[in-house]
């Protein structure tokens, strides 16, 4: 399996037939517990002398088998599927931090993700520093002893800035912290996290990874690179001490956080992000073309002042999104039309694409993030982010591209009728 490319993981990965009487992909175990034939082995199993399921709140055979495909599309040592994205991001920091720890992060984080440490995260005393993702001086001030990782997002949602993760990574290391990165735009496909030197890569799995819409998920994957016996978080430490130290991570996040705050994955959920991890490469590939397509004929539109899309040779991140995603830049691109009502009268007079709060599925879906996703921010949490009230966020779906483009040309005129 070592030796195989990403479209062959991506397949055969995650499931041995024989384990599972033939079947081809891993079946739902859909029990939420697990019976032993004596008190000695489910003992054992508890105690982890034994290997084995116990409960699905800690572990099931098909969230596993998910898992392990995720391990393997990532290349690292582990991974925790969790019950949605969010509950991915809330269980790393539950692992890493305690009351007084810092964390550094952007400036431009997907709303939920910024909510979650400003309102939730910095009541319980961990504190976030938001630096501008693109100003590596500006990260490099605001280290300090209390610094427990770097948070980061591989393309900020909705700002479409791209940090050059590769010069991050190395100033986490200097300063002996964790670097921790969202890939939920780009995926295992466009990023090979593993390569720029991130210690923890998650994904809200909502997303591309099911590809349909159909479900909500998250994970995190270990990728191996941060020696966690030098890890400055408590039990993260005591935990390199006692089990492996690669696994040290991992363990305390599994039996410390997610058993404990039941933000598991269902079974039901891992099957359908096991089955869409299968077709992900084909997806992404038209996604991403279908993005550029879209943002060369907006950005030539005559009633579009401003669009935002790395993969446009003017964007000022264009080439460190050349470099890190291999050429290819993602499903999302914003635009502006000038005012919120204009926004609203376009997204009104859509006929393909589908306004809904989402991005990653097979449909075209466009929002007005001012009203809807930032709706509880200020105006200056809000331009952080780079939302205004005139822009619309689209995440391209894989529709036949002049369908797509035909839609949003009609949706124009309009708005300027
Ligand atoms: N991270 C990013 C970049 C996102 O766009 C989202 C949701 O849109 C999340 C995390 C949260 O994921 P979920 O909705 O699965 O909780």
């Amino acid at each position: 399996m070592n030796g195989w490319e990403f479209e062959t993981k991506a397949i055969h990965s995650g499931v041995d037939p024989a384990r599972h009487l033939g079947a081809t992909s891993v079946p739902i175990y859909e029990t939420s517990s697990f019976a032993y034939d004596t008190a000695q082995e489910l003992a054992e199993v508890f105690e982890g002398r034994q290997q084995g399921h116990v409960y699905s709140r800690i572990s099931n055979p098909t969230v596993s088998a998910f898992e392990e495909r995720m391990t393997s599309l990532e290349d690292g040592t582990g991974a925790i599927a969790t019950s949605s994205g969010m509950a991915a991001i809330a269980t790393i920091l539950f692992a890493l931090t305690s009351q007084g720890d810092e964390i550094v992060t952007s400036r431009s984080l997907f709303g939920g993700t910024y909510l979650l440490f400003s309102k939730i995260f910095e009541k319980y005393g961990v504190r976030f520093i938001f630096v501008d993702p693109l100003d590596l001086e500006g990260f490099q001030k605001t280290f300090s002893d209390k610094t427990r990782a770097v948070f980061l997002e591989t393309i900020g949602n909705p700002k479409l800035d791209v940090p050059d993760i590769r010069l991050v990574s190395d100033l986490a290391e200097k300063h002996g912290v964790p670097l921790v990165v969202d890939s939920t735009l780009t995926t295992p496909y466009l990023l090979k996290a593993n390569d720029f030197g991130v210690s923890l890569v998650l994904h809200s799995t909502t997303k591309y990874i099911t590809g349909t819409g159909s479900a909500i998920g998250g994970v995190f994957v270990d990728l191996g690179n941060f020696d966690w016996s030098s890890c400055k978080s408590g039990s993260i430490k005591s935990a390199a001490a006692e089990v492996r130290s690669d696994l040290a991570f991992l363990a305390v996040a599994r039996k410390e956080v997610l058993q404990n705050t039941g933000c598991c994955l269902s079974p039901f959920n891992a099957y359908l992000h096991s089955v869409g991890l299968e077709t992900l490469a084909l997806r992404m590939e038209r996604h991403c073309s279908n993005a550029l397509a879209l943002a060369e004929f907006l950005s030539r539109h005559p009633d579009v002042p401003e669009v935002s899309y790395p993969g446009l040779r003017g964007n000022r991140c264009f080439a460190t999104a050349k470099k890190q995603f291999g050429g290819r830049f993602g499903g999302l691109l914003t635009f502006r039309l000038g005012s919120r009502e204009k926004c609203f009268r376009f997204i009104d007079s859509l006929k393909v694409a589908k306004n809904l709060a989402n991005l990653g599925d097979a449909k075209t879906l466009v929002i007005h993030p001012a009203t809807t996703i930032y709706h509880d921010c200020t105006d200056e949490e809000m331009s952080q982010a780079g939302v205004s009230k005139d822009l619309v966020r689209v995440s391209v779906g894989i529709e036949a591209i002049n369908d797509i483009i035909h839609d949003f040309d009609q949706a124009l005129m309009e708005v300027n009728q």
